[in-house]
């Protein structure tokens, strides 16, 4: 019997001094699991630093390493989109460069996978511990809105760490949306999946590249992006107060028929003013942040673009 390949796909955005010791970590689990092959592949998401470089320094001294490097920075949906499409394997995993993600998980995931039970094995963090306490408190919020939301369930504490049957791979790679939101494609597409917990590990070098306003936007489109629940909302807002306002209209000609008309409730009305000014700019921009994503994806941009792969640095050696 020929033996399973399980590709792994790694995006890396300034990865350098992560690079090698992520390495000697997935090699030595690759060893561990003698009953199947192993490729590797790494996406150099527009490095600025030497990431590239390491990469190659890598094919070099092991083939099963492959790589991608985009021709600029696409963002880590875009790289791991790449990863599954230039992916060979049998299984396919995904994980981060920083060893946030242990590789140590892999043989339990691949047991799960390939005994056939499930289609896929994630890793999924059993608590938020070592983390800011302002910083678990918004993603509780996030959680708990975007699961009112939409209609796809996403699992709090799910990292892109997960691994795939190639029928599971193949059907992400047939969402070809430009705006990418991998929790919500990866709930899209459903399939048997399997939750391993784990601790929460600190990256080994480097530093993240989220700050706390890149994810609040981050959150905000991934609502956009599994949820039409927002426009619905907004009419519903409308709706509701127009029924208010016409209410008030009978109150306010019957006190005036009653009572004639003194000239007050001035401040009063400028706060309502404000209030539907407020109201209609919010809902505009709902609307707007939809028509947005829209025009974006009737651009029918390629999602990312390739500049090397190892096939390219295979050649400049030859030659
Ligand atoms: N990443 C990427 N492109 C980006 C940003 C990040 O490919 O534009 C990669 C990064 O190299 C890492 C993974 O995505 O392997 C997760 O990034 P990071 O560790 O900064 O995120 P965190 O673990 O803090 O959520
Ligand atoms: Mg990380």
């Amino acid at each position: 019997m020929t033996k399973k390949l399980i590709s792994i796909v790694v995006p890396c955005y300034n990865e350098e001094p992560t690079l090698e010791k992520f390495y000697a970590a997935i090699t030595k689990i690759s060893r561990e699991m003698s009953e199947v092959d192993f490729e590797y592949i790494f996406i150099d998401d527009g490095s600025k630093d030497g990431t590239l470089a390491e990469i190659e320094k890598l094919h070099e001294k092991d083939k099963r390493v492959k790589f991608v490097s985009f021709s600029r920075n696409f963002g880590k949906e875009a790289g791991i989109l790449a990863g599954l499409e230039y992916a060979k394997g049998d299984y396919v995993a995904t994980m981060d460069a920083d060893l946030q993600d242990p590789p140590e998980l892999l043989p339990e995931m691949y047991a799960a996978v390939s005994s056939g039970d499930y289609d896929c094995a994630g890793a999924r963090r059993a608590s938020r511990k070592g983390e800011p306490p302002i910083r678990s408190f918004f993603a509780k919020i996030y959680y708990f809105i975007v699961n009112k939301l939409s209609k796809v369930e996403m699992i709090e504490g799910v990292r892109d760490f997960r691994l795939m049957s190639r029928q599971m791979v193949d059907a992400v790679i047939s969402m070809r949306e430009y705006n990418r939101y991998s929790k919500g494609i990866f709930s899209f597409v459903g399939f048997r999946t399997k939750w391993i917990e784990f601790d929460h590990v600190d990256r080994v070098a480097g530093e993240t590249k989220w700050s706390f306003w890149k994810l609040f936007v981050y959150g905000i489109e991934s609502i956009c992006a599994f949820s039409t629940v927002p426009l619905v909302l907004s009419a519903v807002l409308g709706l509701i107060f127009c029924l208010v306002a016409f209410i008030m209209i009978i109150v306010i000609v019957v006190k005036t028929l009653a009572f004639g008309d003194p000239v007050g409730g001035w401040p009063s009305m400028i706060c309502v003013i404000l209030m539907m000014g407020g109201l209609q700019l919010m809902a505009l921009g709902v609307i707007g942040q939809y028509l947005a994503k829209t025009y974006l994806e009737t651009k029918g941009r390629p999602i990312y673009l390739v500049r090397k792969t190892e096939k390219d640095l295979d050649r400049e050696k030859k030659s």
